[in-house]
């Protein structure tokens, strides 16, 4: 009998996880993005080149990373985010499960700068499919920048897989959407090829959202506000008469990370029953906050989806709020403590 199971080398399981972890640049301007607000930047600069297929960096004026701790970032199950299994029902940050950046050195050209805010100097990284090609002690500010050059350099199939750079650059910039808006209070600035595209100021959720989609936006936005033992909704529904043919300007967030739940949207839709033309989509940008308890976001390397303890309260509470926003239920007079 001969024995046929080997364990595999970590460049070859780094590789696998990315397959899940990064499906295209947009995956990488996430990834990137959130570690910064994890290092609680103030500043976040996002530069692409290529609809990011030959640079995604990003660049930010956070904590930064000692020396040490700037070699393992790129180990896998490397995190400084949680240290119990415990831990992850009480999450304050996006990251946790310590893959991302093992995951995009696994199948890019990576660099990285790092220096914490009393070290005389950082650190400078260059890593190419799992292997670290130097290390060395440099002058940079404080913070971190982390570029990432030729994705999928050696994933011939997966690169051939990547679409168009409009299409490609169409979901980095869903993905900043998504990104920005849920940390109104962080500045982000986005250089397309050379010049910049976006450059949203630190302000509150609703200037953020105009400063996104235009000051015409303003009028379109009904606020929604409800609190009850279980969660706190709050954002802005679009009125009725704004809806469009096209699902667009859809965002759903919970403790601030942009969530896909189909039930949930359906919740927020169905409170405009009777309010849309036929085929019509509402806008939306509603935020909801619950306590890590009571959700699992460990269902998917991504992270966009999300088990809720209770999701047929969530539907109700969600509809309700939306409806009373829009003022279905002030049709009939309602005195404040019928509602
Ligand atoms: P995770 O975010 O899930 O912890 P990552 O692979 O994205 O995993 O990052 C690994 C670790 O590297 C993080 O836990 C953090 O300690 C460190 N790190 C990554 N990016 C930054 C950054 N921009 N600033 C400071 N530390 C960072
Ligand atoms: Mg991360």
């Amino acid at each position: 009998m001969a024995d046929i199971i080997q364990l595999l080398p970590d460049h070859v399981a780094n590789q696998i996880a990315a397959g899940e972890v990064v499906q295209r640049p947009a995956s990488v301007v996430k990834e990137l993005l959130e570690n910064a607000i994890d290092a609680d930047a103030t500043t976040i600069k996002l530069i692409i080149k290529d609809a990011g297929k030959t640079l995604v960096q990003v660049i930010d004026d956070g904590k930064g990373m000692s020396v040490t701790d700037a070699r393992l970032s790129f180990e896998r199950h490397a995190t400084s985010k949680i240290r119990s299994a415990e831990d992850l029902f009480h999450l304050h940050t996006k990251g946790f499960r310590g893959e991302a950046l093992a995951s995009i050195a696994a199948i890019a050209h990576v660099e990285l700068k790092t220096k914490q805010e009393y070290d005389d100097v950082g650190s400078a990284i260059v890593i190419e499919g799992s292997t670290i090609t130097s290390q060395e002690v440099v002058v940079t500010p404080k913070g971190t920048s982390v570029s990432v050059k030729n994705l999928f350099f050696n994933i011939p199939a997966r690169r051939n897989f990547l679409k168009s750079n409009a299409v490609e650059l169409r979901h980095v910039i869903d993905e900043f959407h998504r990104v920005t808006l849920s940390h109104p209070n962080i500045n982000f600035v986005f250089y397309n090829n050379g010049s910049e595209t976006f450059n949203l100021p630190r302000s509150n959720f609703r200037q953020r959202i105009v400063n996104i989609f235009g000051s015409k936006t303003n009028e379109k936005l009904v606020p929604v506000e409800e609190e009850t033992e279980v969660l706190v909704i709050s954002g802005f529904v679009g009125k009725p008469e704004f809806a469009k043919k096209t699902r667009g300007e859809q965002f759903f967030f919970v403790n601030d990370r942009y969530i896909k739940s189909p039930y949930l949207n359906h919740a927020i839709s169905s409170a405009y029953e009777g309010l849309l033309k036929t085929g019509n989509h509402p806008s939306y940008f509603l935020k909801l906050t619950v306590d890590p308890q009571t959700i699992d976001i460990n269902i998917h390397p991504t992270k966009t989806e999300i088990k809720f303890d209770d999701e047929h309260t969530l539907y109700a509470l969600l509809r309700s709020a939306v409806k009373h926003s829009l003022g279905q239920f002030n049709i009939a007079p309602v005195l404040d403590f019928e509602r």
